[in-house]
């Protein structure tokens, strides 16, 4: 098996030693005779396949009581609507802070649904999150909507937003499990899998037992958290092949330290590739220093008639997707969980190499 760094944004690698396993028991899954992608979710196997996710996403997390883990499809952009359908009911309006291009798609869908107050935006110019004393925030909103990483820019929050009592909710498609964080700040976690969790086609939603309610009239019945979580998950076919993978993952970052084993290495990775670009004048990253993610990374060259250059040498050094999002430009270094440091070991030198080069 010959395996290549793929900085992809999403889908974005998964551990090899992940693959390895699903390989070994792709058609026969532990003397069942069966592959995970051939059994009934309500089977016996598949059953204690979901538990032991759910448990072992609940013991990394440290998920408190209270809270219901959903596994659903759809995607985060999915939520973006369904967050809206579920918690605005009584209130009609909500909060949302502006701090890039995921926050805006929220933003756009949530507007079909709630009154939307933007509470908070970056500075004009700047590629930072505005502080909590900045943020205008509407005691009477039904939450407080944030991406706490924005994917494309590459911009994370220093901090979770203090709401005084306002349940809030986080879009943390491109950071969950990255770190520890204090489940019980937030009233809403969703994200996608495919960044930092298993294959697409699998979407997180860990919520507070007391948002789940009734929906504002018309929501489709598959839109619906209370459906969800008064079936386990299994009102109808959920992902379960992906599922799965996602339990296979939780598995392999327990036998990497949990969540604290985790943040060190990410941090240290993410160090290592902005002390890189800081080092030299010939690339750039925009992000003002605090507000710097540790899972997408972008950065420009002084000279963007090398960007060319600069994809096709990385590339032939098995360096791949390394192309910034059409709206940034330049590059973009994903380096999720999965990416292992002797990948961004090799994109820094790869980066030192070209800069020689051609700086
Ligand atoms: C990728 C991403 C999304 C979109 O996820 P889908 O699962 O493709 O809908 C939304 N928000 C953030 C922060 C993302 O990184």
């Amino acid at each position: 098996m010959s395996r290549i760094y793929n900085f992809s944004a999403g889908p974005a690698m998964l551990p090899e030693a992940v693959l390895r396993q699903a390989q070994e028991e792709m058609s026969d899954w532990q003397g069942s005779g069966m592959s995970v992608m051939e059994m009934s979710h309500r089977g016996k196997e598949f059953m204690s396949i979901a538990a032991q996710a759910e448990a072992d996403l609940r013991e990394l997390m440290a998920i408190p009581a209270g809270y219901k883990v959903l596994f659903l499809q759809g995607g985060a952009s999915s939520q973006f609507g369904m967050i809206p359908m579920n918690l605005t009911r009584d209130k009609g309006k909500a909060d949302y802070l502006n701090t890039g291009s995921w926050s805006k798609k929220a933003i756009g869908e949530a507007k079909r649904y709630c009154e939307v107050n933007v509470a908070g935006t970056r500075t004009e110019g700047k590629f930072d999150v505005p502080q909590q004393g900045q943020l205008k925030l509407n005691a009477g909103a039904a939450y407080l909507h944030y991406t706490p990483n924005e994917t494309i820019e590459g911009i994370e929050f220093p901090y979770v937003p203090e709401t005084n009592g306002v349940p809030l909710v986080a879009d943390m498609s491109s950071t969950i499990l990255s770190r520890p964080v204090d489940v019980s700040r937030f009233g809403l976690i969703y994200a996608g899998a495919q960044k930092n969790v298993g294959p697409a086609g699998l979407t997180l939603v860990i919520l507070r037992d007391d948002l789940i309610g009734t929906p504002i009239d018309g929501t489709p019945t598959m839109f619906d958290y209370k459906i969800h979580a008064d079936n386990e998950s299994m009102y109808n076919t959920p992902p379960t092949y992906a599922w799965y993978l996602a339990g296979l993952v939780f598995q392999w970052m327990k036998g990497q330290g949990g969540l604290e084993g985790m943040a060190r290495i990410n941090e240290r990775k993410a160090r290592k590739l902005y002390d890189a670009i800081d080092a030299s004048p010939f690339y750039n990253n925009p992000v003002e220093p605090e507000c710097r993610s540790w899972m997408n990374i972008p950065f420009t060259l002084a000279n963007p008639d090398l960007d060319k250059s600069f994809l096709e040498g990385a590339s032939k050094a098995g360096l791949k997707t390394l192309k910034g999002h059409r709206s940034v430009g330049g590059m973009r270094a994903s380096i999720y969980n999965a990416m292992p440091e002797a990948g961004v070991d090799a994109l820094v030198g790869f980066m030192a190499e070209f800069e020689r080069k051609y700086g």
